[in-house]
Parts: C-alpha cells; sequence; structure tokens
C-alpha cells in the first residue's frame, strides 16, 4: 500500500529517492530531446538488471526475486494495471536499495523483501513515485492548470497512476493543495458510523488526523449519494485545517474496499471570507482507479 510515513534510513544506507529516479530517468532518456509519458517501467526494470516481469495470481501485490545474479519480479495481475505500474514501481525501488546496501556492507544474497519495515517501505513507494511522475513533468502539466478533481483524473489517466497517488504526489510538490480520503466506518473503540478520515496528503506544516469524524459531512454524503463531483466552500475542523475553505469532493470506485469512499480536495491557496449553502455540481465523477 502507498504509506503515509516518511521517515529516514539509517544513514549507512541512505538513498535518495528523487535522485536516484532521476538517474535512472536520465539514463532512458539520454539521447532524447523530450521525455515520454507514460514512462517505461519495463525499460528501467531492464536497466537495473530485471530479466523478467510476471503477471500472475499472488497473494500479495508483488515481490522481487533474487535469480542467478539477475532479477525477477512477480505482479498480482487481479489489480488494476495503473496498480500494478506502481508495485513494479515499488519493487525496483526495492532493487535499489538493496544494491546501495550492498555496497556498503552486505552482499545482495541477503535481499529479503522487508515488507513488515515501514521505513524502506515508505522509501520504495518515493522511489515508486518519483520514477512514475518525474517532478518536472509534474511540474510542466500541472504546475500552470487550475487542478480540480476532474482534471487530476485525467492527469492521472497520462501518467497511468491511480488518482491517490496523483494526489500524494501533488502534495509533495506543490503547496495549494491537501487531500482527505473519507471511507464509511467506525472509528476503532467506537460504534458511531459516520465518514472518518482513512488518510490524508497535505503539504509540509498541515496535519489532519486519522479517523477524525467528517466535517463538512454534507458535501461528503451528497458526493457519495448522487456519483457526482461537487465543489462548496465549507468551513473546516481538521486537525491544523480550520476555517472556510474552497473544496472538491468525488466519490471513488469501490476497489477492494466494499466501504463508501470519498476523496476530497482543498484549495489552500487562500482563505476564503464565507461557507456557501449550496453545492455546484463540477459534473459527473469520471472513472478513475483510485488506490
Ligand atoms: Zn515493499
Amino acid at each position: 500500500m502507498i504509506s503515509r510515513h516518511r521517515k529516514s534510513w539509517p544513514a549507512a544506507v541512505e538513498i535518495h529517492p528523487a535522485s536516484e529516479a532521476a538517474s535512472i530517468l536520465q539514463a532512458l532518456h539520454r539521447g532524447c530531446n523530450t521525455s515520454v509519458l507514460p514512462v517505461s517501467l519495463e525499460q528501467i526494470a531492464q536497466l537495473v538488471g530485471v530479466v523478467r516481469v510476471i503477471r500472475k495470481p499472488l497473494r500479495r501485490s508483488g515481490r522481487l526475486l533474487p535469480v542467478n545474479g539477475r532479477y525477477v519480479i512477480e505482479l498480482d495481475d487481479s489489480e488494476h494495471p495503473f496498480r500494478q505500474r506502481f508495485t513494479l514501481a515499488h519493487e525496483i525501488g526495492h532493487l535499489l536499495v538493496a544494491r546501495k546496501a550492498a555496497e556498503v556492507s552486505f552482499s545482495q544474497n541477503g535481499l529479503v523483501h522487508c515488507s513488515l519495515d515501514p521505513h524502506l517501505e515508505s522509501i520504495c513507494d518515493s522511489i515508486a513515485a518519483n520514477l512514475l511522475m518525474p517532478r518536472q513533468e509534474i511540474e510542466r502539466r500541472l504546475g500552470d492548470a487550475s487542478l480540480s478533481l476532474n482534471s487530476l483524473s485525467l492527469f492521472a489517466k497520462e501518467f497511468q497512476v491511480t488518482l491517490s497517488a496523483l494526489a500524494i504526489r501533488v502534495t509533495e510538490i506543490f503547496d495549494e493543495y491537501a487531500f482527505v480520503l473519507w471511507k464509511y466506518g467506525r472509528r476503532p473503540g467506537s460504534a458511531r458510523i459516520a465518514f472518518r478520515v482513512h488518510w490524508s496528503a497535505t503539504p509540509r506544516g498541515i496535519f489532519i488526523p486519522k479517523h477524525d469524524a467528517c466535517q463538512p459531512e454534507c458535501v461528503v454524503e451528497a458526493t457519495c449519494k448522487h456519483r457526482r463531483i461537487y465543489g462548496v466552500i465549507a468551513e473546516l475542523d481538521l486537525g491544523s485545517l480550520r476555517g472556510p475553505h474552497r473544496v472538491q469532493a468525488r466519490p471513488l470506485s469501490p476497489g477492494r474496499s466494499p466501504e463508501p469512499r470519498v476523496l476530497m480536495m482543498v484549495h489552500l491557496d487562500r482563505q476564503e471570507q464565507r461557507v456557501t449553502s449550496g453545492f455546484s455540481d463540477l459534473g459527473e465523477s469520471e472513472p478513475c482507479p483510485s488506490e
């Protein structure tokens, strides 16, 4: 899954996801004037020593296997192709981290998929995001655009990534937007069912607690009920996010989760003066893989 924790890896195996990904992409595009979207992960995999990418039923999203000094990556073929792309990029991340580690202290024979190590997983997620959504391409395509949840879906299709992955990347690069994924359910230990924060992606300095009940509930409920994208200026009281803000909300496809989920985008660029009562109907929710 996409990790929400960004902690530092021990200094001995320090790896900088952005620079590692940038040097791979540079090597891939050497001799070309323009980079091409979607990024060709199969080419990148070959470049870093992967001999085969095998898609088959798996109990996990993917894994990296050492085979005679080279590597094979297996992916669960039941997942959406965009999700498989993120997993492939994540496994390439494992390979890069393992190589870096091997340079410092231990041999590649010791390679293990450390799925229980959240630090390692967050580094591999970050490498995956940098490979699939290079900063330069995000800035070039999204930098001038006034983003909406509809335009974000179109960009997600262009990059062939899930909406959640792109939302997280947007908050890493720009500081004008925050995203909250609401999921209908209970807080652990509580009986009250409501839309609650499942995850959030925010620029540095903004904190939204997990499991907080939804505000503004009305727009989230309406968007879920009518399967449309709605915009409103709403009073927020979400962790450090307070006061009237322009928000948009859209329902997400069911995916692997049976509970209704709604993605909300908050515009942070300027504080609004007043709250609006009615919703602007921003159109039908385009199908787009969400997670
Ligand atoms: Zn992993």
